[in-house]
């Protein structure tokens, strides 16, 4: 089968991230993991960093380690901003769920500036679902934007819908089913144009595409850690607020005012984005955040994002050659780091796939998801991974 798996290992022998691989947990060396888009692999760092957080921060040192604790979610922030977002020191915390952090900014946003909510029909549900009610509550049109399942959405219908009054448009900077990927900065330009504030989810796209939110003048953005960042299964999300955007939080919780210990009579916000932390911050899975983010910044984002797209080109073409429809946008400039298969019988194909120790991910309607996560992925992985998939779609 052209390409061949001769031309994958070569790949794998010139691939400067390949070293990266050692530096997590791998149990099973012949398992071919095609779903670090859905939870990345374990960082070696991250086993050391918990045990000692766990024996000696809580075991031994007890409610004393607070006195480090408490600046976890803002320094973790800034770590964000410096390496994987392109945001200033203060922009970015780590805090709660994606699903809650999309509600607290689309909320402030809404308490701020009158008109439509708009949206695209294919965004991940839980957006369109915390949109869909927000805009209810506040008694908001919801724009709902017709959008291509494979294709991704149309600039064009975007800039058609902000017509009139818009509030707020909120989109995934890359679509988690096809990996279709937004021009961050046209985007925000246009949304910018019509007057109203942009919130991205960066779900599918931080920890491997670029992002650079300053120099995009972007608003408002949230985004899970436990995908491309390897911060493990529910990992807490992150919030961007552009500095000067004055918002309040419709969550005023008691870590969001500069001294939660004064216990004071009434709610004053923290400067940036922290008046947007709520409660008691997930202590451990804000240390696994930080060893993952680590290793992402320690191999660099432009890197990352060329494997990614090097390992995307080869899944391409080889399914291709093996007849498969390629569900996703084929230039991997509108692209992010997945790559997506429709076949009638996906669903079946999946069970297969992982019961023969090829693990992708299975989507609605009749899709088969590879994710490719540059750091620990093969591009052995991607030949043996399509090519065991065509010998099991039948047909
Ligand atoms: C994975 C993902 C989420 C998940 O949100 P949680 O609150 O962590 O469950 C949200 N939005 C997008 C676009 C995602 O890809």
């Amino acid at each position: 089968m052209d390409p061949t798996r001769a031309e994958a290992e070569a790949l794998d022998a010139a691939d400067p991230l390949a070293p990266f691989r050692d530096r997590f947990v791998v149990p099973d060396d012949d398992l071919v993991y095609l779903d670090g888009n859905s939870l990345g692999r374990l960082p070696k760092a991250t086993v050391a960093a918990l045990e000692r957080t766990v024996r000696d921060e809580w075991g031994g040192d007890l409610i004393r380690s607070w006195d480090t604790w408490l600046d976890l979610p803002a320094e973790l922030g800034d770590l964000l901003a410096a390496t994987v977002l392109g945001a200033r020191p203060g922009e970015v915390v780590v805090s709660d769920s994606t699903t809650v952090n999309l509600y607290k900014l689309a909320a402030a946003a809404l308490r701020e500036r009158p008109g439509a909510v708009v949206t695209d029909d294919d965004d991940f549900p839980t957006d369109r679902f915390v949109l869909a009610a927000l805009a209810e509550d506040h008694g908001r049109e919801l724009r709902t934007i017709g959008t291509d399942l494979d294709a991704g959405l149309d600039p064009a219908r975007l800039a058609a819908a902000l017509d009139g009054d818009v509030a707020l448009v909120s989109l995934s900077h890359v679509a988690y089913r096809s990996g279709a990927l937004l021009d961050l900065a046209e985007v925000t330009d246009a949304v910018h144009r019509a007057g109203a504030l942009v919130l991205w989810d960066l779900s599918h796209s931080v920890g491997a595409v670029p992002v650079d939110l300053a120099a995009a003048g972007a608003d408002l953005a949230v985004g899970c850690t436990y995908k491309y960042l390897n911060g493990g299964p529910g990992s807490p999300a992150f919030l961007y607020v552009r500095e000067g955007l004055e918002l309040r939080s419709p969550v005023q919780g008691w870590f969001g005012v500069p001294d939660q210990f004064a216990m004071g009579p009434a709610y004053e916000p923290k400067p940036g984005a922290a008046r947007f932390l709520t409660g008691t911050p997930p202590v451990l899975g804000l240390r696994a955040v930080e060893e993952g983010v680590r290793l992402v910044a320690e191999a660099g984002i432009a890197a990352v994002r060329a494997k990614g797209v090097a390992l995307g080109q080869l899944a391409v073409r080889l399914a291709d050659a093996a007849g498969l429809r390629v569900a996703s946008p084929r230039d991997p400039a509108r692209r992010g780091n997945h790559v997506t298969i429709h076949h009638p019988d996906a669903e079946a194909l999946c069970r297969k796939l992982v019961a023969s120790g090829v693990v992708p991910d299975f989507r609605t309607p009749e899709r088969i998801r590879l994710g490719f996560a540059p750091l620990t992925t093969r591009f052995t992985d991607v030949w043996d991974g399509v090519v065991r998939l065509q010998e099991l779609a039948p047909g």
